[in-house]
């Protein structure tokens, strides 16, 4: 098990929720997901009820929009507190994806699990390749394991439940469709590559991977940053 903190900065498709699962599973690191810290917040009626904060969030998410990022900043911060004090290893694949929260959440991380211990990747990925990778894109509803197109592996054309957790295969049309991850494409050339060039200017080393490979290729290319 390491105990280190990964981050993976990428456009909508590139892959970081599909790594980040198999990081996990390779190296015994925890695999913290944005969305789903949120979600667990906001589909608790009484938390909705006298937490301000979390009914703004709820409001928000329904209207398909992000949580604010003060409010993901808090969760993942706390989220990595508990996890630094059982001694786990962290992924993360959906935070920092703004310059509010790297701002926050990096001096956070350092003073948990060191500088050297914090590895950010960046993997490319075209706008093109976002778009086909991402239409009608089907996850799992448990933990939203993304599942494979079947052009891309027969082995995943019939299947209805996640082949890790056995949950119902879900899509979701409202984020999913062309125009909304041409503009999910933009929102990360102006949200979220400033992120990069922050990181840069604080002397960290940005890993860049090449996103438009296979899937195991793309991974053997960032478990080799682990051997070394
Ligand atoms: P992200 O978290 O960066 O948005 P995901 O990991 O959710 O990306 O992947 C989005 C879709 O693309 C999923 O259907 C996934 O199976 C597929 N995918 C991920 N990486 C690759 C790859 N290298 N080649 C082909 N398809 C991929």
């Amino acid at each position: 098990m390491l105990k280190q903190v990964v981050i993976f900065i990428a456009p909508p498709g590139a892959g970081k929720g599909t790594q980040a699962n198999l990081l996990a599973e390779k190296f015994g690191l925890v695999h913290v997901e944005t969305s789903k810290l949120g979600e667990a917040k906001i589909k608790d009626p009484e938390l909705v009820k006298k937490d301000p904060e979390v009914a703004e969030a709820k409001r928000l998410y329904e209207k398909g929009e992000l949580f604010p990022p003060p409010w993901t900043t808090k969760l993942v911060i706390e989220k990595m507190r508990e996890l630094a004090s059982e001694g786990k290893g962290i992924v993360f694949s959906g935070s920092p994806r703004t310059l509010y929260e790297a701002e926050h959440e990096l001096p956070e991380f350092e003073k948990l699990y060191g500088r050297d211990n914090i590895k950010i990747f960046y993997i490319t990925l075209s706008e093109e390749e976002s778009v086909k990778r991402n239409s009608e894109r089907r996850i799992c509803e448990k933990y939203h394991h993304p599942i494979p197109r079947p052009e891309y592996d027969p082995k995943f054309k019939d299947i209805t439940v996640c082949p890790w957790d056995g949950s119902p295969i879900i899509t979701r049309p409202a984020l999913d469709k062309p125009e909304v991850i041409r503009e999910r494409y933009k929102v990360f050339l102006r949200d979220t590559a400033p992120v990069l060039d922050y990181l840069r200017e604080k002397g960290y080393k940005i890993i860049e991977i090449n996103g438009e490979q296979p899937i195991e290729k793309v991974f053997e290319d960032i478990v080799k940053y682990f051997e070394a």
